[in-house]
């Protein structure tokens, strides 16, 4: 074991996870667990199953530090989405290595990942490293469905096991050349997932004599147009303030950037977008279930994301003002997501220091996702700073974007190499070294 090279032990790692079929549902993360625990186990890493059923274990490993030092945890979910293997060059679970990638359902999100972060937990422990603080590795189940079997699970059941001052998950990573300058995007928060169904009244009646009914359907229509209308307030928060000073090299307008992101580069659009303001997106509609029955209600459900730290108790006297009067209810269906971690802490710091070794033109630039991690789970339980963070130079980001939940996902291993250096230089900085 001591003569393979990280390179190879994470691509052979990563070939037998994506080889294990974990689409969720159902997930049988067990599989997954027991070939980690396996894994680290040879390197002298103990860990422990935790399952709340059997076939769906989430895996807790740890090198216990001194208790003098921060403790941190490399982050990661075993389970898959879907895939189609007909659509497929390769197999999805073939794992299949060609022209320096590896193929199949998981290797970008994120079985690439769980393979770099117990390589780095393997590889520190056999070279003798012995944290201040613990170095938690965490391979959780469910996190694309999220019935309660993963992460938030572990945080409330578990608690002891998962609470952490740091950690390290997925979120972002990729390389971007804005304005000629190579960053590093690093995510730090995520907007909250506030999807909320709008209930239109009218007066049900037979089709064939509209006058003597009230039709609810086409109540909505003009509620769904002042939705689709709508230009929320643009505003800068720390994410998106930072991330204009680094791009643009001082501060701008939310408009003005965004005009400037426009000239740049689409991609820097799309980056900064969703950071500034609130998104609605109404994609869904019921109403009568019947053609000749002139519908008495109209549900419209709305996707809408908040910025990081909006309430939907803030937001809503808003909403209501652009929907207008009207015979409707308002109801929120949940609120998940929306938190955010610091940017001036030793993690962010030992990611910098990280990036600049390895690109020294580089810098990194703080994103907040428009979808929501795990990372929230342990923001919301117990204060962690996370991040999400996998660094990608070699695949083009568009194209990583595009192989993420769909045919032909792959991953350089180039790419997987620079991860597992990342994630031990990282974990040892922040750790620290006793
Ligand atoms: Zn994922």
């Amino acid at each position: 074991m001591a003569t393979i090279s990280l390179r190879d032990e994470a691509t052979s790692l990563l070939q037998e996870l994506i080889r294990l079929d974990t689409v969720n549902p159902p997930g049988n993360e067990t599989r997954a667990a027991e070939l980690l625990r396996d894994y680290l186990g040879e390197s002298g890493v103990e860990s422990e199953l935790y399952a709340r059923t059997p076939e769906r274990a989430n895996l807790v490993a740890r090198l216990p530090g001194n208790g003098n030092g921060p403790s941190m945890m490399l982050l990661s979910h075993t389970d898959t989405v879907v895939a189609e293997a007909g659509e497929w060059q390769f197999g999805p679970w073939s794992g299949e290595l060609r022209d320096g990638e590896i193929w199949g359902r998981g290797a970008l999100d994120m079985k690439g990942q769980v393979a770099a972060n117990a390589v780095a937990i393997a590889t520190l422990a056999r070279d003798g490293f012995q944290p201040e603080g613990d170095l938690v590795f965490v391979a959780a189940a469910d996190e694309e469905v999220g019935e309660g079997f993963g992460l938030p699970w572990l945080c409330d059941a578990h608690p002891d096991a998962v609470r952490v001052d740091y950690a390290l998950n997925e979120g972002a990573g990729e390389r971007l050349e804005l304005l000629g300058r190579p960053f590093y995007i690093c995510s730090s928060a995520e907007k909250m997932s506030s999807p909320f169904r709008l209930r239109v009244n009218g007066r049900a009646g037979h089709a064939s004599v509209p006058g003597i009914a009230d039709n609810a359907l086409v109540k909505a229509a003009p509620l769904i147009e002042r939705l689709a209308a709508y230009e929320p307030k643009l505003q800068l928060g720390p994410e998106t303030s930072a991330l204009i000073e680094a791009v643009a090299g001082r501060p701008l307008q939310p408009s003005e950037a965004l005009e400037l992101a426009r000239e740049v580069d689409p991609l820097a659009a799309e980056l900064l977008e969703p950071l500034l303001s609130l998104t609605l997106s109404p994609t869904m509609i019921s109403a009568s279930s019947q053609r000749n029955v002139i519908p008495n209600v109209c549900e419209v459900v709305v996707d809408c994301r908040l910025l990081p730290g909006q309430t939907q108790a803030e937001v809503e006297p808003e909403l209501r003002e652009v929907l207008g009067e009207g015979d409707y209810e308002l109801e929120w269906l949940e609120g998940h997501g929306g938190t955010r971690s610091p940017l001036d802490t030793p993690l962010w710091d030992a990611i910098e220091r990280f990036v600049a070794e390895i690109d020294p033109e580089a810098a990194v630039l703080p994103v907040c996702v428009a979808g929501f991690t795990d990372s929230h789970w342990l923001r919301e339980a117990f204060g962690t700073v996370a991040y999400g963070f996998f660094p990608m130079r070699a695949m083009d980001p568009q194209v990583a974007s595009r192989l993420v939940h769909s045919a032909d996902e792959r991953i350089a291993v180039d790419d997987l190499e620079l991860a597992v250096q990342c994630f031990r230089q990282v974990a040892v900085e922040v750790t620290g070294a006793s």
